[in-house]
């Protein structure tokens, strides 16, 4: 018996990074996952590939998170194919750096509306699909909601954001069941940090002088606790922010 078997799961944002380690962690616990991706298709049909002929069972599925009407979608698809849903995690978000003096209206919205608005969307249309038995939302925060680095007023402040979300949707939806913990990461090697430039440079080199562990994460670091959060292993944890951080 694994820890997951029978239960759906949604993981936003699993075409690649820590996303896609989370889609195959729970699918190798005996979820059923849905790959939600906004462009890379084929980095989704990978990870999909990867779950199915390892035994596992996973869809694609497009949606723009940050769009009410293709979360709709999402789910949708999800309860068509799967007949309810158990786990949602909310990964998919972005980070951008910009100084204080290159903040416009359009790079805070951009950062905004995926990182705290879509992670609203996808947990009020989730749990409708949450059984009788409740469920669980399991969102990636960042080290930066509570030490923020210089040039990320906006990106830091979309995470402060998800941790209060995490308390506050904890205590309202406790009595039906439904947990909601939050995993706060350092530095994760990801498709999208090495395309930030945060990767095999001096902000790699000062973050790991910095961390006793002597390393920067993978995403299997935070895979394991999100499958952690995921089962009953937790059945006792609400509104929690984990940091993996290697002890920085
Ligand atoms: P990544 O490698 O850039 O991957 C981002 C994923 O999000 C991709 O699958 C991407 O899909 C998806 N995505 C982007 N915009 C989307 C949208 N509008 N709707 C649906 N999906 C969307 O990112 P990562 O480094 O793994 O980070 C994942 C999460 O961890 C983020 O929330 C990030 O803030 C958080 N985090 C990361 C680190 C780190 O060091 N990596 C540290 C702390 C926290 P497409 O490929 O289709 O665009």
């Amino acid at each position: 018996m694994k820890k997951l078997d029978g239960k759906i799961a949604v993981v936003t944002g699993a075409s690649k990074g820590i996303g896609a380690s989370i889609a195959k962690h729970l699918a190798a616990e005996g979820a059923a996952v849905v790959v939600n991706y906004a462009f890379s298709k084929e980095g989704a049909d990978r990870i999909v590939d990867e779950i199915v002929s390892t035994g596992g069972k996973a869809i694609a599925v497009q949606a723009d998170v940050s769009k009410r009407v293709e979360v709709e979608q999402l789910f949708a698809k999800t309860q068509q194919v799967f007949g309810r849903l158990d786990i949602l995690v909310n990964n998919a978000g972005i980070y951008e750096n910009y100084s204080l003096e290159d903040i416009t209206e359009q790079r805070f919205h951009k950062q905004f509306d995926l990182n705290v608005l879509g992670l609203l969307l996808t947990s009020q249309q989730g749990v409708k699909h949450f059984g009788a038995e409740g469920g669980n939302i399991i969102n990636i925060s960042s080290l930066v909601s509570t030490i923020p680095l210089p040039n990320s007023s906006i990106y830091s402040a979309t995470k402060a954001a998800v941790d209060a979300i995490t308390k506050s949707l904890a205590k309202e939806l406790g009595s039906r069941n439904i947990r909601v913990n939050a995993i706060n990461p350092s530095l994760v090697e990801t498709e999208g940090t090495h395309l930030a430039g945060a990767i095999g440079n001096d902000f790699q080199k000062q973050v790991e002088a910095q961390t006793p562990l002597g390393r920067i994460g993978q995403p299997q670091d935070i895979a394991l606790a999100a499958v952690f959060f995921a089962s009953s292993d937790s059945a006792w944890i609400t509104g929690e922010t984990l940091v993996i951080s290697g002890g920085f």
